[in-house]
């Protein structure tokens, strides 16, 4: 098969990589866009934005279809294909399509996201968006005033906890052993909020739903059932990144996600990782486009 040549090739059509396209692209860069799904990422399931700038509120998939026609109007090239893996010879690289094809560059970005742990209970995934959420600062507002539960014991299920406090009538924790692992600053600061109940050394066994929507979390603790009113669940139990076919390059931290410096580009010469995917403690739409303006300018730079 014949192989491709770009001058940077962006793996992944998430907000992140899509930005990265319309940067490249406008500085005048030969570039291509891989995806193995649907473009858009996490974006596409997320239900209502009201925290992007110029857009008070708006859906998800709305957002991912703007941002696309926008890539689609400056005529980047799309490949709909997954990526298997990628090989190095000096500072070529050489990435390797789904059904063999080979694309060829000297820069590639890295922008395949992440995905939020599961819990793996059978009505968890009909229930996203009708109650279950894995994103506090996106999906929060939606219950305003009403009971919540938050389920993990880790820095994100505290820190989303003490702000779902903020805006719920009530929000309980629910963690399956007694030892948080999170910050002891978030677990002290836990302590002074009144509207919020922490259940340790419990297991979260159900959904309990109601016309279609989540009614109850249904919690096991030693041995006892018992069911927590709650409108909406927040699922904080870690993040998977998506960098499987990257492996072999030794960039990802013992977690899975991608070390860069600040201009986005890894101990790598020529390959940058932007987005969720990278190590980092924010996760936005607003950080990931950010991420992807930055790797695209200094690259830019460097084809001056
Ligand atoms: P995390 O630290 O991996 O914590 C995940 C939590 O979920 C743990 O309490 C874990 O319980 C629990 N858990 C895992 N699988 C579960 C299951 N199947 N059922 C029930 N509970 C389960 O994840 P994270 O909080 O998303 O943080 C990820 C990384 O980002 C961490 O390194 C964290 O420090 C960092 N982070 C930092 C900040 C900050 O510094 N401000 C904010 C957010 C995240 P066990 O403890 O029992 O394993």
């Amino acid at each position: 098969m014949k192989e491709i040549n770009y001058d940077v090739v962006i793996i992944g059509a998430g907000v992140a990589g899509m930005t990265a396209a319309i940067y490249l692209k406008r500085a005048g860069i030969h570039c291509v866009l891989i995806e193995g799904n649907m473009p858009g990422g996490q974006v596409v399931t997320t239900s209502t934005i009201t925290n992007y700038p110029g857009f008070k509120s708006i859906t998800g998939p709305e957002l991912a279809t703007k941002v696309l026609s926008q890539v689609k109007e400056l005529e980047v090239d799309i490949l709909y294909h997954q990526v298997k893996n990628v090989k190095l010879d000096q500072e070529i690289k050489t990435v390797v399509l789904d059904n063999d094809q080979s694309i060829i560059s000297k820069n590639i970005i890295i922008a395949t996201g992440r995905e939020p742990k599961k819990l793996g209970i059978s009505n968890e995934q009909r229930l996203t968006g009708h109650g279950i959420s894995y994103c506090a600062t996106c999906d929060g507002p939606l219950y305003k005033g009403e009971e919540v539960v938050v389920i993990g014991g880790g820095d994100s299920a505290l820190e989303e906890a003490i702000y779902l406090a903020s805006l719920c009538k009530k929000v309980t924790v629910i963690h399956r052993r007694e030892e948080f692992r999170a910050k002891s600053y978030l677990q002290e600061e836990l302590r002074y909020i009144d509207n919020l109940e922490v259940i340790t050394s419990a297991n979260v066994t159900d959904f309990i739903e109601t016309n279609g929507k989540l009614s109850h979390v249904r919690i096991n603790k030693n041995n006892e059932v018992q069911n927590i009113p709650a409108t909406g669940c927040f699922v904080f139990i870690g993040y998977t990144p998506k960098t499987d076919s990257f492996t072999s390059l030794g960039i990802t931290n013992e977690n899975g996600f991608i070390k860069t410096n600040e201009q986005m580009e890894t101990t790598i010469k020529g390959i940058y990782a932007i987005g969720d995917v990278r190590e980092k403690e924010i996760c936005q739409i607003v950080t990931a486009t950010a991420d992807g303006a930055t790797a695209a300018i200094f690259l830019a730079k460097s084809f001056n």
